[in-house]
């Protein structure tokens, strides 16, 4: 039997290009479904980071005029990765953050440079190189969203389309006026097509256009066909309900695994979990905290911005401190930044504060935290507390989307089965969060029942072997029922 060929597109993969959650899965999934019988390819936009990582780049196609400036589609591998590299330099030939200019804002061209990458996607997918014609396009958030609809228009017999959304709030909305531009159809701006709300939308197009949908986690894919956490979506969600699903991300466990990580000061597993002290002992040096073994240290490892509910942590802090330290590596939000700079401040050895993206701090905040909090306001499937099941870093989370599918309450009930993973709290509010962390802060008191929690955590699944039987199943069902 061939193996099903998958052309992935996507708007970063990690270990390339990662500004989040979408540049992880889209690294790994790849892999993952390499021993299930796939081949799987991925088209990404030609960044400086990336073309500087492609091994043994060939040109297999030369657009002469791809919105603006001469293209080429390369095909190339990076590390395991089987890559085609979108090289036009007028769109992707700049510095730093893939979305954004230097001072933080979209650029400008934002609609043209993520048209091209699905206009390329869409061309793969119609035959463009016969040496790898894709049986299914899987096209990752707005950024890849216009392929599905290249695709429909198209008037050609076409691949089979699966749309994944990894964050709804980004749903990539322009002018109108750009339509002819695009080089979509007057009757693509349609409610049946690419409009929304009087815009073309991305996102939209790929939700309405593509033959199935999937988002990160089961609960998310229920909550954002409700119209609180729909963000104008959830109408066509619902009417689509029939074709979307929930599946939950895997983390890299080779990346993430104690018993090898490098930037541990003690590497552990779940038999010397006692080992972890010297890395809470370590952690809290390099964090300018006070080096102290019973009290719990709370961590968190997050992008700053309103989703992820850390102004309702900074609100919290007294009734943590009362109990604990906290640990926060992050970025964003500019007066979030602040308030955490001034807590670490205000509490000296009782808040440590790291502002910036550092993979290395990452890990050992995984390793050193005794709890990893995640209070988002919603979170379509999370990946810290992924890595803190496995790193025995007990995870705190709201109880929203895949927070609430993948870390199990330590509620009586569970207590009770022996199968309590972490705490979850609900409403997603102030008190509640408070009474998560004093509860987590009692709970780490009883050293036995504690370590009970950390190692149901290290003993979940939270690898890609699951998570890539689910998406392998569906590629089968899709090319089965078309
Ligand atoms: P999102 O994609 O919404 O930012 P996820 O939890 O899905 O959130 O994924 C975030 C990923 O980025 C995780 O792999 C996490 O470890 C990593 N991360 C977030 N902030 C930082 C940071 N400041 N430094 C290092 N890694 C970070």
């Amino acid at each position: 039997m061939k193996p099903v060929r998958i052309l992935s597109v996507a708007s970063e993969i990690f270990p390339l290009i990662k500004t989040g959650g979408l540049a992880d899965v889209a690294g790994a999934l790849p892999l993952a479904l390499a021993p299930l019988d796939f081949d799987v390819r991925s088209l990404v936009p030609g960044y400086p980071a990336v073309l500087r990582q492609l091994e043994k780049p060939v040109a297999v196609h030369q657009y002469a005029n791809l919105f603006g400036g001469p293209a080429r589609l390369l095909d190339a591998q990076a590390g395991k990765l089987r890559l085609f590299a979108l090289d036009a330099p007028h769109l992707y030939d700049r510095p730093g953050n893939p979305y954004t200019n230097a001072e933080g804002k979209d650029w400008p061209d934002n609609a043209q440079r993520f048209a091209a990458l699905a206009r390329a996607g869409a061309d793969i997918g119609l035959g463009l190189l016969p040496g790898f014609v894709p049986d299914v396009v899987h096209a990752h958030d707005w950024q890849a969203g216009l392929t599905a609809a290249y695709l429909h228009y198209a008037g050609k017999p076409r691949p089979a389309t699966l749309a994944t959304v990894h964050n709804l709030a980004f749903q990539g909305q322009f002018d109108k006026a750009l339509l002819p531009t695009l080089g979509l159809p007057p009757e693509a701006f349609a409610i049946g097509g690419v409009e929304y709300y009087g815009t073309i939308g991305y996102l939209k197009a790929a939700l309405q256009l593509s033959d199935r949908i999937t988002t990160v986690s089961p609960t998310y894919a229920r909550e954002i066909m409700q119209p609180e956490s729909g963000m104008g979506l959830d109408g066509l969600l619902r009417e689509r309900r029939a074709v979307v699903s929930g599946i939950l991300n895997g983390i890299d466990t080779e990346v993430w695994n104690p018993a090898h990580d490098e930037h541990l000061a003690a590497r552990y597993d779940a038999r010397v979990l006692r080992l972890r002290a010297r890395d809470k002992a370590a952690l809290q040096q390099r964090m300018d905290l006070d080096v102290d073994a019973e009290r719990p240290l709370f961590g968190v490892i997050s992008r700053l911005s309103w989703q992820k509910g850390l102004d309702l942590l900074i609100d919290a802090l007294p009734a943590l401190l009362a109990h604990g330290q906290l640990a926060v590596l992050g970025s964003g939000d500019a007066a979030l930044e602040e308030k955490y700079t001034r807590a670490a401040e205000d509490h000296r050895g009782r808040v440590g504060c790291v502002l910036g993206y550092d993979e290395e701090l990452a890990h050992q905040i995984q390793g050193g935290a005794d709890v990893l909090l995640v209070p988002s306001r919603f979170e379509p499937c999370g990946l810290t507390q992924l890595c803190a099941l496995r790193y025995g870093a007990v995870p705190l989370v709201a109880r929203v989307g895949g927070l609430n599918d993948t870390v199990i309450d330590a509620n009586d009930m569970a207590l009770d089965a022996g199968v309590a993973t972490g705490f979850q709290f609900a409403p997603i509010d102030v008190p509640a969060l408070e009474g998560a962390i004093v509860r987590a802060a009692s709970a780490f008191r009883d050293k036995q029942a504690w370590s009970r929690l950390q190692l149901n955590g290290m003993r979940t699944d939270v690898s890609w072997e699951q998570p890539a039987r689910r998406y392998a199943q569906l590629y089968r069902d899709l090319l089965a029922t078309r």
